[in-house]
This record gives C-alpha cells, sequence and structure tokens, in this order.
C-alpha cells in the first residue's frame, strides 16, 4: 500500500495484466492499436492459434500459427496461461512472455475471448478484465459485414457468439461503450495510466 502511495505521488509505473474481451467486431483490435501507439509501455501478447492466417497476416507479428499438434504440444507443456476453442480453432496466450513484460513493468494487453479472460482471472486475480461494448447488434453486423473478412455463415456465428457474449457484460471489472472511436480510446488510455500508477 505504501508502495503504491508512493507509486501515485511520483508517477513511477508498474506492471499490469489487462484483458480485453468484447465480440468480434466491436472494434477491439483497433483500441488496442491506439494504446501500443500512445504508450511506449504497452504490450500487446501475440496469441497462438490453429486457424489459418489471414491475407496480410504474418506468423509472429499477428499471431503464432501453429498446427494441432503444435498446439497440443504446447498445452502439454504447460506453455499457454489460457487456452479456449474460438469458432471452431484453437487460440492461446503463451505464458512466459507474459510474466516477464509484467515482471519488466510493461502494461500487458491480451485480446482474448471471454472463456480466456475467465481462465486468466482464476490464475491471476490482479488482472484487469475489461469488456469493450459495441453500440447495439445492429451496428456490429454491419462493421462485420464492412470489414469483409468473414462469410455470411461466420458473421452469423459471430453474431450468435455477440448475443452470449454480452449477457456476461456484468463480470468484468471495466466497460468500455465504443460508439465513438476517440471517446472509447481515451477511456482505455486513462484506465491504463489509472492502474499503472496505483
Ligand atoms: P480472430 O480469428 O478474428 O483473429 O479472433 C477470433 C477470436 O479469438 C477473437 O474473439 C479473439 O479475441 C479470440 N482470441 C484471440 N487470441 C486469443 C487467445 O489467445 N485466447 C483466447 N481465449 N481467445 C483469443
Amino acid at each position: 500500500m505504501i508502495n503504491s502511495n508512493l507509486n501515485t505521488l511520483t508517477g513511477v509505473r508498474h506492471g499490469n495484466l489487462f484483458v480485453i474481451s468484447g465480440p468480434s467486431g466491436a472494434g477491439k483490435g483497433t483500441l488496442v492499436a491506439r494504446m501500443t501507439e500512445t504508450f511506449d509501455d504497452v504490450w500487446r501478447s501475440i496469441s497462438a492459434t490453429t486457424r489459418p492466417p489471414r491475407e496480410g497476416e504474418n506468423n509472429g507479428v499477428h499471431y503464432y500459427f501453429l498446427s494441432d499438434e503444435e498446439f497440443s504440444d504446447l498445452i502439454a507443456q504447460d506453455g499457454l496461461l489460457e487456452w479456449a476453442t474460438v469458432h471452431g480453432k484453437r487460440y492461446g496466450t503463451p505464458r512466459t512472455a507474459i510474466e516477464e513484460k509484467i515482471a519488466s513493468g510493461k502494461q500487458v494487453i491480451l485480446e482474448i475471448d471471454p472463456q480466456g479472460a475467465f481462465q486468466v482471472r482464476e490464475k491471476f486475480p490482479e488482472a484487469i478484465l475489461i469488456f469493450i461494448d459495441p453500440p447495439s447488434l445492429e451496428e456490429l453486423e454491419k462493421r462485420l459485414i464492412h470489414r469483409g473478412t468473414e462469410d455470411a455463415q461466420q458473421i452469423r456465428a459471430r453474431l450468435d457468439a455477440a448475443k452470449v457474449e454480452l449477457s456476461q457484460i456484468n463480470e468484468y471489472d471495466i466497460v468500455v461503450k465504443n460508439d465513438d472511436l476517440d471517446l472509447a480510446s481515451k477511456q482505455l488510455a486513462d484506465i491504463i495510466d489509472f492502474y499503472a500508477i496505483s
């Protein structure tokens, strides 16, 4: 407590784990990209996944793209802080990098699905769970269609998943409504600053 008060007075920042979840198309990726541009000490974790890369995605930049066997090996080695099956593919957070970055004072951001978010809370109770709330399901559908990375069937599946995710909104520590990107970015930046120095 004394340390945390001192930090507030002196502006010294310490590492934290932020978990960002929310429906596909809610704007999580854009918001997280803004945070990495805004802060020198924000670090976004790179997940492992068994889904194939989309056009323009690179291994080790957007994801570590693994085979099913490689992913299973990683689980067997206890190499993942959490993992879940999302839209039929497996996704997980590599453990070691997270622990190292938090210890070195970084603001670590995981952009993961709710199943993963709640697993992280179990293993790392200090994690701050943030839900990015889209303006409405109609707007979400428009964004997904406009994004053009999913076909009609995938969009329907993501909208169905969104309804389930929205029903769990009360489980999160903080909700950021993303109907205005600049406002939502400012709120997220304020949250990161608050935890970094408290
Ligand atoms: P996409 O395939 O569109 O990049 O991501 C699909 C979903 O997987 C998103 O909801 C994203 O948040 C989630 N996701 C990405 N990485 C991870 C991860 O490491 N763990 C979990 N549990 N979900 C993830």
